[in-house]
Formats: structure tokens, C-alpha cells, sequence
């Protein structure tokens, strides 16, 4: 179980600067959140570890980033806007609305406890409507889309034909996603606009199993790596009746949230429904041609689609600790250094002019290369807490003696301990240390 509540990690969050509710000052628009100085950089962070280990360490994969507004024959053809649905209830006592699959008893209302008060489901759409241009009629109806998925499909042969990739090979797209839920919830876990980082891996119908295989297991080390606890991630293959009528196979990556475990990422074996579905809508032929075998067939596709906000969340709640130190407690965020949003905190013992030179000095020094931090007010204890709250592996220290003997201390994160660095070995050193 991770040792954070969700209200522990909602709480640092919003102390430390790491996520806001949107709107704030107006009250707060429900399920949506703005990530403030730290979130950002944790979010980004998550983002390019999936795109260095997805795109830049392969050379099988290329990258993306297509428009969110699409013509709305996508939505048609992907079946999204017949079928992107919830079904719904709605309590008739205290009316508020739920997703039934989601409810852990179908007879009781979780918010005023009554029993039998639910509506007869009905299938709610998701998507989000939009109008293109000044009119709003039916004609200029557009959605935001509710996956990046489909961009990566309608441009399969945009970008197979421009990057000259052979079978197999895949697609990459980090982006946002909007989908109007009828629960959302649980801080950022499940909100109405949210990220995604979604890869389509195009191979011969012959070799699709095995790719599925392969990603089910590259994904889920990809989350032990950067990491969340072996035993609190696992994958779990959806039962035949809770498969889409298209998939040959789909399995989670889930973690042990607070409420138990819960998806981080879909792993679908999609077979030919998307490329089979865009040639009918749109006419343009996606079949893949391949010339030794002299054959035209449709590829099968394999798709990782996990949340960057969701795991985000998850490697929070991981990453959360607290430990007794000389009698106190110690909160400290045992982020793996490639995701902690601040890499180096530079800290004068004290704000005293005469030391804000070096301090300056060794941050300028650093700032190329990682995330650093100056901080020059409070006691000194006050601020190692601050930035072992906030997960920054190392703190630099610039004392009295630094002015004589040229040296600086560096203090580890995890273990407390210190070392005594001369101030032009500071580089090298955090270099030895901190990975990427
Ligand atoms: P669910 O059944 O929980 O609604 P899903 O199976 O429809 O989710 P996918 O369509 O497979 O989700 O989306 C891929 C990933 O995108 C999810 O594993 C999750 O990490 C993320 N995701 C989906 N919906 C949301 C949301 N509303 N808020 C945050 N992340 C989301």
C-alpha cells in the first residue's frame, strides 16, 4: 500500500505548489486542476521519461502531435460518437448522477445512502461538443477529443510515408484529452481534461501477439523503474466480457491507489479496427504494401495508452514518506531523481551578504543542467524539511568556511548525510550522481 492518504497528498499538493483546483478564486471548476511551479515540472518530467524510453531510445517509433479539434468523421468512423458511452443513474432521492460500473453496490446511492432510489441506466456520451466558426448548427459541431489515439490513425500513412518506417513500427503522442465524465474524482485521478501518452505499435497480423506480450511487459517495468513498488503494480487481463468488440486482448497496468487497485495504463491488442475503420469512412486506402512479400494487408496495432496526470499522481503517492527523525517527523518525497521536480536546492546558511556571491555563483553553475532551486530564507533546518517535502535529491550549502577553504556540503535527500565538495566539484559531482 502506498504510505500516502489521498487527502495527505491533495493537502502537500496544494502547500507546496504542486497541483491548484482550477478556478480557485472563483469557488474551483470541479474535476479540472491547474498544475502550479512544481507540478509542472513533476508532469513534465513524467512525460519525458515515457518519451525518451517510447521515441528517442528506439528506432522503431517516431513521435506525434496532432490537433485536438479533428474533422468530426474521425468520431464517427472510431465509433466514439455512437458509442463512447457511460451508463448512468441518477438517485432519485438526492439526484445526483453516477456511473454504474463504477458504483461498488448497484442498489445504494454512495452519497445519501438510500436504496432503490436509482433510475433505469442510460448511456450517457462523453465526448465534449464544440462549434467550428461563428455559427453553432449541427454542421459546425466538432468534439474535443476524448483520446489522442485517433490523431496517431487518421496520420498513419502521413507518417509512415514521411519517415520511411517499415512494419513493425509505431506511433507516439503525448497530449490532452477531454472527456465529459460522470464521476470524476479522487483528485486527479479521473478529471474532464486531462493527459495522455499514447503509443500505436503498427506490425503484421502474424506478429501481434507476441508484440502485446512484449508491450504488457515493457510497460509495466517502465513503472517499477522510475519507482512505484513492484507490489503495488501489477497487470490484469480484462475478462472476455469486458472486452471492446474489436480487441483480441487488453490488460491494465494497475496500482494500489488509497481505494484500491485501479488502471494506470490500458494495454490493447486492437487488431485492424482502426486503419480498416478510417479507409471505409474516408476512402483513402491504409492497407501497408509490403514489397518482398508482394502483399497488402491491413497491420494489426498494439496499443500502451496510459495518463500522464494519473501516473503523475500515482509516483506521488509512492513516493510519499514520513520518518522519525531525533523525535520529529521528517515528510520526505522519495521521488526517483529523474522525476523530482527540483534537482538541486543551493542554500546560504544564512542571508548574509556575504555569502550570496557563492550561493549565486554555484546556481548559475548548475542551472544549465538541472532544476535548481536558491532558497535564502529561514533557519536552515526549515529548509532541508521544505526540500525533502518536495523530493530534491540534493542541497548544496554554502557556509561561513566556504569563504576560506572553498568547499561546500551536500546533503543527501534519502540518507541525510553529508559531504564536504570543493565548490568547483560541485558539477562533478551532482553529475555522478543524478541520472540523465
Ligand atoms: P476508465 O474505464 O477508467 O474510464 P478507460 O479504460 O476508458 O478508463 P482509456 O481510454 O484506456 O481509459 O485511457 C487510457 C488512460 O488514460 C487511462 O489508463 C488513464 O490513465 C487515462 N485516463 C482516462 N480517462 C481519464 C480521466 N478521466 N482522467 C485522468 N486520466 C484518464
Amino acid at each position: 500500500m502506498p504510505a500516502a492518504s489521498l487527502d495527505t497528498i491533495a493537502n502537500l499538493a496544494k502547500k507546496r505548489g504542486f497541483v491548484f483546483q482550477s478556478s480557485e478564486i472563483y469557488g474551483g471548476l470541479r474535476s479540472a486542476y491547474d498544475y502550479g511551479p512544481l507540478g509542472v515540472e513533476l508532469l513534465r518530467n513524467v512525460k519525458d521519461q515515457w518519451w525518451q524510453s517510447m521515441v528517442r531510445e528506439r528506432g522503431d517509433i517516431v513521435g506525434l502531435d496532432s490537433a485536438v479539434l479533428q474533422a468530426r468523421q474521425v468520431w464517427v468512423a472510431s465509433g466514439h460518437e455512437a458509442e463512447f458511452t457511460d451508463p448512468l443513474v441518477e438517485c432519485t432521492n438526492c439526484n445526483n448522477r453516477f456511473r454504474v460500473d463504477k458504483l461498488s453496490d448497484k442498489n445504494q446511492c454512495p452519497t445519501c445512502g438510500k436504496r432503490d432510489t436509482f433510475t433505469e441506466p442510460r448511456q450517457f456520451n462523453l465526448l465534449f461538443t464544440t462549434h467550428m466558426g461563428p455559427v453553432e448548427d449541427e454542421g459546425a459541431k466538432v468534439y474535443l477529443r476524448p483520446e489522442t489515439a485517433q490523431g496517431i490513425f487518421i496520420n498513419y500513412e502521413n507518417v509512415r510515408r514521411t519517415s520511411r518506417l517499415k512494419l513493425p513500427f509505431g506511433i507516439a503522442q503525448i497530449g490532452k484529452a477531454f472527456r465529459n465524465e460522470i464521476t470524476p474524482g479522487q483528485f486527479v485521478f479521473r478529471t474532464r481534461e486531462f493527459e495522455q501518452m499514447e503509443m500505436e505499435f503498427f506490425c503484421h497480423p502474424s506478429e501481434s501477439a507476441d508484440w502485446y506480450d512484449y508491450w504488457q511487459q515493457e510497460r509495466l517495468g517502465w513503472y517499477v523503474d522510475l519507482g512505484l513498488p513492484s507490489e503495488d503494480v501489477r497487470l490484469r487481463e480484462h475478462d472476455p466480457d469486458e472486452l471492446s468488440h474489436y480487441s483480441a486482448g487488453t490488460s491494465d497496468v494497475e496500482f494500489q491507489f488509497p481505494w484500491g487497485w485501479d488502471e494506470l495504463e490500458g494495454i490493447a491488442n486492437r487488431t485492424d479496427f482502426d486503419l480498416r475503420q478510417h479507409t471505409e469512412h474516408s476512402g483513402v486506402d491504409l492497407r501497408y504494401y509490403d514489397q518482398e512479400a508482394d502483399e497488402r494487408f491491413f497491420p494489426h496495432v498494439i496499443e500502451p495508452a496510459a495518463g500522464a496526470t494519473r501516473t503523475t499522481f500515482a509516483f506521488l503517492l509512492a513516493a510519499y514518506d514520513e520518518e522519525e527523525v531525533r523525535g520529529e517527523t521528517r515528510t520526505v518525497l522519495r521521488l526517483d531523481a529523474r522525476l523530482a521536480p527540483i534537482k538541486v536546492a543551493v542554500l546560504p546558511l544564512s542571508k548574509k551578504d556575504d555569502l550570496i556571491p557563492d550561493t549565486e555563483a554555484v546556481a548559475a553553475a548548475l542551472r544549465p543542467r538541472w532544476a535548481v532551486e536558491v532558497d535564502v530564507t529561514q533557519a536552515i533546518g526549515r529548509r532541508y524539511r521544505r526540500q525533502d517535502e518536495i523530493g530534491t535529491p540534493y542541497c548544496v550549502t554554502i557556509d561561513f568556511d566556504t569563504l576560506d577553504d572553498r568547499a561546500v556540503t551536500i546533503r543527501d535527500r534519502d540518507t541525510m548525510a553529508q559531504d564536504r565538495v570543493a565548490i568547483d566539484r560541485v558539477p562533478t559531482y551532482l553529475a555522478e550522481r543524478l541520472p540523465g
